[in-house]
Parts: structure tokens; C-alpha cells; sequence
């Protein structure tokens, strides 16, 4: 059995999304699949819109809402043969009516509660499902939508929800039981619900992690995932066009891209089927006959020393400088049970070991709480001169090497800091991470285009004529 999921940009448009409908129909034809569908590309966008609209009491919200009738009725009508489309047309109108007094209700009440945005984001993927349910039917395909909030059970952090692993896992083990596997079923990626039985969502992108939650439980024979790309490539290739497809992963390298700013993959796609040592297969649905990348449980080392450059834009440095020695380990213990207590989670964080100097790395929405806090927190050391000056700083990046050939990091170190010499990039911190073989450094965001551009040339290309000659 496996479990294949596609994207928002697979179903853009309505070719993409017939395109999509055959792949299906030829891949059911060999294996049972479980099929995942994320909302058509750029309606979770257009939906957060109409909500910020309506609860700041804009009647512009209309207007999004229009957008988004407009896109699904197209759809209907261009993809769903005409002796098909009224029974199509009957119930994508009455996702689209309950979409819309949802959103007037935010309207009326000028206030959205993150519950509520996350019941009104996820239409995007009931739209979405249906239609395909719709088009495959016509297509003569026994299918039927399953919908993942009776699935996936999570805690009540509405927006970026944790999955509570052991009632999903028995949740999905009895539903796929009881399964007329002459059926295929069509499950909404991206949602869950929590114990009172409200919709979540599990952060942006999330039907990635819906894909492998899913195969994780059922221990699948493979997890596919569909996306506009050939696989995971050496980098972002919107940015470096350059960037050459990998063939092979292991789940610490593709668990690294992935929460390290490789966006090809929702961060918390790899750890549902590591666990159940389930293989992922990442594939372009604009070139199905192209094999993609493998993530596996094997680690094999690549000739380039390093498998694949990241960056994760959007965070913000505060660095305390200059504790007295003697007090360094006892402002550590206090900074992290105040971050508990904030519940920010910190990026990465580094001691001098000389004058104690300690640098936060944190996401850019928190920066402003977290310097204030700080403040706070060490106002008496501040006056007694036990620590020196609390400065933070916005808009930085870090930037990642993962995958680093187990006996070649000094060599990856070394000419890691030789490309951002040569290339007049100041790097502002500089960390190791042996454990996993990456290596990661802070960059001004700014910079991040050319940091990677340059690495890649380094590594990458270069070394290929390196390796031809
Ligand atoms: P989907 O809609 O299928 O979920 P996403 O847009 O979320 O697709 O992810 C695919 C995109 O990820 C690609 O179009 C590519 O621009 C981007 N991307 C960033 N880093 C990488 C990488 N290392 N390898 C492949 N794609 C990457
Ligand atoms: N539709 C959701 C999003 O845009 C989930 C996904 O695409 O995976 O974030
Ligand atoms: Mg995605």
C-alpha cells in the first residue's frame, strides 16, 4: 500500500489538476494508494486574506471570498465532463455558501479566534478534495473522500497544531480496517482535529506531514510526494537555478533540510515514518517518468562532501554581552526557564568562552518580547554592571550545509569560511553540528542569495568539472 500525496502547485491550474487525476488513476492501477490533496495553489493564501479582511471589519473580504468562488467554479467547469457537473457543482456551491457565512460571521463579529481562522483555512483542502473526488468518479475511479479531522488527532494549538501520535496511529489503524479497499480514499491534507472535536491545522504546508503521519501509522510500503520539482535538489533552485537533483537521502539529512529552511518538505515530515522505517519517494508531477529523490535509512556519502545548501530566512539575533564568568552558567539557566515560560522556542544559541557573551537565535515575531524580557530578567544585573549591553538584531538567516561526509567536516568547515572570504560575506555566527553532519551559519538575509549562489558553485559545480576532468 502506498500513500501518495500532491501539492498546491501540482493542482494550480485545471490542467495540473487533470494531470494530477491521471497520475492517480495509473499509479491505483498497480498499488492500493491512499491519496493526500493540499488545497489548489495560492487559495490557503487567499483564504488567510479574506480573514484578516473580515475581522478587521473590511468589506473587501468579499472580494477574496469572490476570488476563491470564481477559481473552484472555473475548475467545474473545465475539468469535470458535463454529465458530471451538477452533482460537482451542487456540493463545491455548498462548501463555497458555509465558506462564505463563516467569513461574514468574522465580519459581523470584527474578530477572528485562531480556532475559528483555522476551521475557515482548511475549505481550501474540502474544495480541493471534492473535486478531485468529482473528476476521478467521472474518470470511472471507485473513490470517496475521507476526511482527516475523523483522522488525526491533535492538540488544540490552533494554526501549527502537535499531533498526539498514539490515538492518530489507532485512529487511522481501525478506519483503514475497515476500508472496502475497491475504494480509494481521497483524505484532506494539512487537518486535524483536537479532543473537543475542533478543526486544527498543522502548521503551513502540512499535508506533507499528513502523508507520512499517515503511511507512518499504516506502515505503507512507500510515501510519495508529488510537488513541482524533479526531487530535493542541491538548493533552492528558484534561487539557483543551477541546482541539480539528488538521487538519495537519509531521514536525519531530509529531518535536517527540511527544519533547516528546505522547503520542498513540511519540517516535521520525516519523523512519522523514520519511526516505522517507511521510505519516501519525492516526485514532479510535471515529469512523472523521472525516478525522484529516496529517503531512506541508508547513509551514503556524496562526492560533493555535502548533500544540499539550506537557508531559513526571518530570525533575529540578541546577544548579551559580557557576563562576569562566575555568573555565565546561572544567566543560562535563567534565559531558558524564561524562554519556557514565554514558550518561545530558540533557533540556535552560542556561548564565547572567553567573556561569556551569549547569543539567542529566535524567529523575527519574537524578537521584540524576547529583548523586553530579557531586560526584565537581568534589570539588577544590568545595574550592578554583572553584564554588559543586551542588543538584538532583525532580519537574519541561517545557512546550512547538511549532510557533510562523516570524516570531512573540517575539510566542508574550511572551505565553507574560504567562499564567504572570497565572496566579502561576514558571517555573524558560526556553528557545528556533528550529531546530525550539518554545519550552519548566520548571515544578514541580504546576503543569503549570494551565500548560496557562491556555496553552490563551490561545491557543487565545481567539483562536477572537477570530477569530469
Ligand atoms: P507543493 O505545493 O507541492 O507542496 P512547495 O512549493 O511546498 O510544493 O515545495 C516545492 C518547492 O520547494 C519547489 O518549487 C522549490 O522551489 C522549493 N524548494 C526549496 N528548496 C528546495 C530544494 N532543496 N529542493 C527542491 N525544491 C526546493
Ligand atoms: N494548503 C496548505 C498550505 O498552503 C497546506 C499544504 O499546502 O500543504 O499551507
Ligand atoms: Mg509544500
Amino acid at each position: 500500500m502506498k500513500v501518495i500525496k500532491f501539492g498546491g502547485s501540482s493542482i494550480g491550474s485545471p490542467e495540473r489538476f487533470l494531470n494530477v487525476s491521471k497520475i492517480i488513476i495509473s499509479k491505483i492501477k498497480t498499488d492500493y494508494s491512499i491519496v493526500v490533496l493540499s488545497a489548489i495553489g495560492g487559495i490557503t493564501d487567499k483564504l488567510l486574506d479574506a480573514i484578516e479582511l473580515a475581522s478587521g471589519g473590511d468589506p473587501k473580504y468579499v472580494d477574496a471570498f469572490e476570488e476563491i468562488k470564481t477559481v473552484h467554479n472555473n475548475f467545474v467547469s473545465e475539468i469535470i465532463p458535463p454529465q458530471f457537473q451538477q452533482e460537482a457543482k451542487n456540493k463545491i456551491e455548498s462548501l463555497l455558501k458555509r465558506l462564505h457565512e463563516k467569513l461574514n460571521g468574522v465580519y459581523l463579529l470584527n474578530e477572528c479566534s485562531s480556532r475559528i481562522s483555522d476551521s475557515i483555512v482548511t475549505y481550501g483542502e474540502y474544495l480541493s478534495n471534492n473535486l478531485m473526488v468529482y473528476l476521478l468518479r467521472s474518470e470511472g475511479v471507485n473513490c470517496d473522500f475521507s476526511d482527516a479531522r475523523n483522522l488525526i488527532r491533535t492538540d488544540s494549538d490552533y494554526g501549527d497544531a502537535h499531533v498526539k501520535f498514539t490515538v492518530t496511529n489507532e485512529l487511522l489503524q481501525k478506519w483503514y480496517h475497515s476500508l472496502d479497499k475497491n475504494t480509494i480514499p481521497i483524505v484532506n491534507g494539512f487537518i486535524g482535529s483536537d479532543a473537543h472535536g475542533h478543526i486544527t491545522t498543522l502548521g503551513r504546508s502540512g499535508s506533507d506531514f499528513t502523508a507520512t503521519i499517515i503511511g507512518g501509522a499504516l506502515e505503507a510500503d512507500l510515501v510519495e510526494i508529488w510537488t513541482d520539482v524533479d526531487g530535493v535538489m542541491t538548493v533552492d533552485p528558484r534561487i539557483v537555478p543551477a541546482a541539480v537533483t539528488l538521487n538519495e537521502l537519509n531521514y536525519n539529512e531530509a529531518s535536517s533540510l527540511a527544519v533547516l529552511g528546505g522547503k520542498v518538505i513540511h519540517p516535521k515530515t520525516i519523523s512519522p515514518v523514520e519511526r516505522h522505517n517507511v521510505p519516501v519517494n519525492i516526485r514532479n508531477t510535471f515529469r512523472p517518468e523521472i525516478d525522484g529523490t529516496f529517503i531512506g535509512s541508508t547513509k551514503i556519502e556524496s562526492e560533493a562532501g555535502i548533500k544540499t545548501i539550506t537557508y531559513l530566512n526571518g530570525l533575529s539575533s540578541i546577544t548579551i554581552y559580557e557576563s562576569e564568568s562566575r555568573y555565565g552558567h546561572k544567566i543560562l539557566a535563567r534565559l531558558f526557564g524564561l524562554l519556557s515560560r514565554l514558550d518561545i522556542p530558540i533557533i540556535t544559541i552560542s556561548k564565547s568562552a572567553y567573556n561569556q557573551t551569549i547569543c539567542l537565535i529566535v524567529k523575527n515575531k519574537y524578537e521584540e518580547l524576547v529583548l523586553e524580557n530579557i531586560k526584565l530578567e537581568l534589570v539588577l544585573e544590568i545595574e550592578k554592571g554583572i553584564i554588559g549591553e543586551i542588543v538584538s538584531k532583525k532580519n537574519l538567516s541561517i545557512v546550512s550545509a547538511i549532510g557533510v561526509n562523516e570524516n570531512n567536516i573540517s575539510h566542508v568547515s574550511r572551505k565553507i569560511y574560504d567562499v564567504l572570504e572570497n565572496s566579502g560575506i561576514k558571517e555573524i555566527n558560526f556553528l557545528n553540528d556533528p550529531a546530525s553532519l550539518n554545519i550552519s551559519f548566520v548571515v544578514e538575509e541580504n546576503e543569503v542569495n549570494k551565500t548560496i549562489a557562491d556555496l553552490h558553485e563551490e561545491f557543487f559545480t565545481k567539483s562536477e568539472s572537477v570530477n569530469v576532468a
